[in-house]
């Protein structure tokens, strides 16, 4: 979180009379706003950045450069030619990383939809079979892993995120004598919505935590490793090889796609873990389908050229997108700075800024800007079950307007987060 900064002269403040706030609200209101920060979705400019997909691979190059042609049914694995770019950009060996289809969270709900009717490697049994599966969900968090757990009967327990990752004492604590605890969610680069990045050091201690669990999983999302929005551009621990070399080499499946690089509806997802994570999930995958969708991986291939050409266009990327996160965070900064109702996150990546404000109020902050014509993402939303027990956490999303409105949008937010903190000094 930052450290608060004076806000600019003549805005309305918290020292401003609770009447202040409420005639600049109004003002707001008046404006007949209909602005939208919910959802991390790319920006059209962004989505045009790959326009040339839709040409590729073209009639007649239907090929790949191992000469398998990619019109036919097979190929489980995925297109080794695109396997081959990521594997380098996501620090895996290739052998061990699936080209999968559209959606990551697809691969990651199979894989607990799996482990659920048939146990992963090293289970006693299915674990539908067992009274009760619990999962750690570090918070805030994305609210769509929290539905996966929820859609599959597993039971959701907290731990709070660090500005290093999930706090790693708090793992150890939950896992070491409970074995209905099978796993955890990470999300090790750029996190939603909190934009942590899990140090080397975090990462070692969550793979080698001693779990009583003899099938425990860190399910590793991946999402936003290539997603850097400044020239400090991490790179995330190899998790997959730690846990091998903590005697745990099964513990970690890593997840990611190009959802946020290429089209988010129509990209590649991988999935990457040790040979017998992956040899057990392509047993089950066999059964679901013949082979990936390889045009659309061939597409991918002759696009990027080799992972260069993905660092390249992820700098496009940034260029469209960095100025939005620096438009969120001053504004922050000039309205709410030094006024003690909130603190935010300043993301070096991924797509999220996460504002906290005075607790009890961030329901009612997201119902004045609704009110205003301005749609957050619900509050409540980062937590399981959609409960923040402290509701002050809210997560803004502005990749998708343009600058302009995001630059309107926030500035109505702050009015909201202080008319809301005055409010609730009032009660
Ligand atoms: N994981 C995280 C952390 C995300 O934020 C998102 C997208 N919002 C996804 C996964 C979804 O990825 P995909 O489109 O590959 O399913």
């Amino acid at each position: 979180m930052t450290t608060p900064e004076p806000a600019a002269p003549g805005s309305p403040s918290l020292a401003s009379s609770l009447d202040d706030l409420r005639r600049a609200y109004a003002d707001l209101q008046s404006l007949g706003l209909r602005l939208d920060l919910t959802r991390g979705k790319p920006s059209a400019e962004q989505l045009d950045l790959s326009e040339a997909l839709l040409a590729l691979p073209g009639e007649g190059v239907h090929t790949d450069a191992d000469g398998t042609d990619v019109r036919n049914y097979g190929g489980l694995d995925g297109l080794p030619q695109l396997r081959r770019i990521f594997a380098e950009l996501l620090g895996v060996p290739v052998e061990q990383l699936l080209a999968a289809g559209n959606a990551s969270l697809t691969l990651m709900y199979d894989t607990l939809a799996y482990a659920t009717l048939f146990g992963v490697p090293g289970s006693e049994r299915p674990w539908g079979r067992e009274e009760t599966v619990r999962w750690i969900c570090p918070v805030p968090g994305y609210d769509r892993h929290f539905s996966v757990c929820e859609a599959l009967g597993i039971e959701m327990v907290t731990v709070p995120m660090t500005p290093d990752g999930p706090d790693a004492d708090a793992v150890a604590g939950l896992v070491a004598d409970d074995p209905t605890i099978k796993g955890m969610w990470v999300v090790p680069t750029y996190a939603n919505p909190d934009g942590s990045v899990v140090t080397e050091e975090v990462a070692r201690a969550l793979v080698s935590v001693p779990a009583a669990a003899p099938d425990f999983r860190i399910l590793w999302d991946n999402a936003y490793a290539l997603h850097h929005l400044t020239d400090d551009e991490v790179t995330s621990a190899d998790a997959i090889s730690l846990a091998a070399e903590a005697g745990h080499p099964d513990r970690v499946v890593l997840y990611a796609s190009t959802s946020k690089i290429t089209f988010a509806g129509a990209g590649v997802a991988f999935l990457a873990s040790s040979p017998a994570n992956v040899a057990w999930y392509k047993k089950h995958l066999s059964a679901q389908s013949i082979g990936p969708d390889k045009v659309n991986q061939l597409r991918h291939a002759l696009f990027f050229g080799d992972a260069d050409g993905v660092r390249a266009h992820m700098r496009k990327h940034r260029e469209i997108i960095a100025p939005k996160f620096d438009a969120v965070t001053s504004i922050l900064a000039e309205r709410l700075g030094g006024t003690g109702v909130a603190s935010w996150t300043e993301p070096k990546g991924g797509y999220f800024v996460s504002l906290e404000v005075v607790p009890g109020t961030a329901s009612r902050v997201v119902e004045l800007a609704k009110a205003a014509g301005i749609a957050l993402t619900p509050a409540g939303a980062p937590f399981p079950y959609g409960k923040d027990p402290e509701d002050k956490v809210l997560r803004l999303a502005p990749t998708l307007p343009p600058i302009e409105e995001v630059r309107v949008a926030m500035d109505g937010v702050a009015t909201c987060v202080l008319l809301a903190a005055a409010e609730h000094a009032a009660r």
